[in-house]
């Protein structure tokens, strides 16, 4: 097998945490590659442009929070305009019995959004690779320990590196990647139980001419204890432009008719200019082959986010974890997805020279 497509680290995954991981590499002097199986980067971090110049609706991650300080330096520094949650206004409430209107905005928390959607992160941290790091349409399919590292094999050939960081959810990646019998058991239990946060749901996005429900002072926040939305947002721009209105939905419940009840449902809580949106858009997260395993519905123990096992390199020393799943702090967020990414990184900037091959029994025979 020849290695002339060989690395000091190849990155899988170009989600936040694969572009965060592949950035501090870069910044270390290290070669680098990063390979996505998808068309585009930004995995969760998904937005859909508009008719107003620079805004987004986002079909992935929306919101960032307080003491988020990855995500707000990456912003501030990369110059990606933010702005705040629109709070203000009152909250629907429907139950089996009927529709009541509560005082106040009873659901979101203060946080802040960007204005060019969330995959702006994502875009910002590729804009800086030069061209060639990033390879998309180029899903993995094996990794295996050969000497002075790891082949990692893809459909379009074999590529080598002495170190390896797996920036994908853990129980997706077992499920995608062959890797024989060289991870030991423990791990390979962890990873394929360990939840893909927010992979089991279905965003839907209506996206409206006006913010319509702001006139009548409502905070377009909603509670439903009927369906098919259960807890509605405001998802508009900054001065309500894009205007728009989200939920998660289970993706259980995403079957045929499921577009006319959300517009019905919407019409009911906010009136009847909600029943005819613009746009809506219905992103199913649990169909999505790059981020949802077959068994992203049964897997729930989110206590296993940030696992010490994700916290130290398999294979002899040269696999590293990232994805938000191995955060010990913000899992889940996109501000634990870079944190993971950054971890990595590190972990193998401090990797001594000639990790333990001896262990994996892959040193080259001596001549
Ligand atoms: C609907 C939704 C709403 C959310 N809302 C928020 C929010 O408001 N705020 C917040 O902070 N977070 C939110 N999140 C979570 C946030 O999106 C994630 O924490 C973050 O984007 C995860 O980044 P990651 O790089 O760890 O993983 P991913 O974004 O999943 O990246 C993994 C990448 O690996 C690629 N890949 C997978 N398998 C392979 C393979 N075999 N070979 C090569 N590439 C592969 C994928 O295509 C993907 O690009 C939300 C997520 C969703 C889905």
């Amino acid at each position: 097998m020849s290695h002339q497509d060989s690395h000091d680290v190849i990155v899988i995954g170009a989600g936040a945490s694969g572009l965060a991981a592949a950035t501090a590499l870069r910044a270390a002097g290290r070669d680098v590659v990063a390979l996505e199986a998808r068309d585009r980067i930004g995995g969760r971090l998904l937005s859909t442009p508009t008719s107003h110049p620079g805004r987004a609706l986002d079909l992935g991650a929306t919101w960032f929070w307080d003491g988020e300080e990855r995500v707000q330096t990456l912003a501030a520094r990369s110059g990606i305009a933010t702005f705040e949650q629109h709070l203000a206004g009152d909250t629907m409430l429907q139950e089996t019995t009927g529709i009541r209107r509560l005082t106040g905005n009873l659901i979101d928390a203060p946080s802040r959004r960007f204005t060019a959607g969330a995959q702006s992160i994502a875009a910002a941290l590729a804009a800086r690779m030069p061209t060639g790091i990033l390879r998309l349409d180029t899903p993995v399919t094996a990794i295996h320990p050969s000497p002075g590292g790891l082949d990692v094999l893809t459909q379009v050939g074999t590529l080598h590196a002495d170190h390896v960081i797996l920036a994908v959810p853990p129980a997706l990646a077992l499920e995608r990647i062959d890797f024989g019998d060289a991870l030991p058991a423990d791990l390979v239990r962890l990873a394929q139980t360990t939840p893909v946060w927010m992979g089991a749901v279905a965003k839907v996005v209506a996206h409206y001419p006006a913010a319509f429900w702001r006139e009548d002072g409502l905070a377009g926040a909603a509670f439903s204890r009927t369906g098919p939305l259960q807890e509605i947002h405001d998802m508009s721009g900054p001065d309500g432009e894009p205007a728009a209105l989200f939920d998660f939905a289970h993706a259980r419940t995403v079957r045929r008719g499921f577009e006319q009840a959300v517009t019905a449902q919407l019409a009911r809580l906010f009136g009847p200019a909600a029943a005819s949106p613009g746009a809506l858009h219905l992103q199913d997260w649990s169909a999505e082959r790059w981020t949802a395993p077959s068994t992203v519905q049964h897997i729930a123990d989110y206590s296993l986010f940030g696992h010490r096992l994700y916290q130290r390199p398999a294979l002899g020393g040269r696999l590293h974890w990232a994805s938000t799943e191995t955060a010990t702090d913000y899992a889940g967020h996109i501000e634990g997805a870079l944190a993971a990414g950054e971890r990595a990184a590190r972990a193998v900037l401090a990797a001594p020279v000639g990790a333990n091959d001896i262990a994996l029994g892959v040193t080259a025979p001596s001549r």
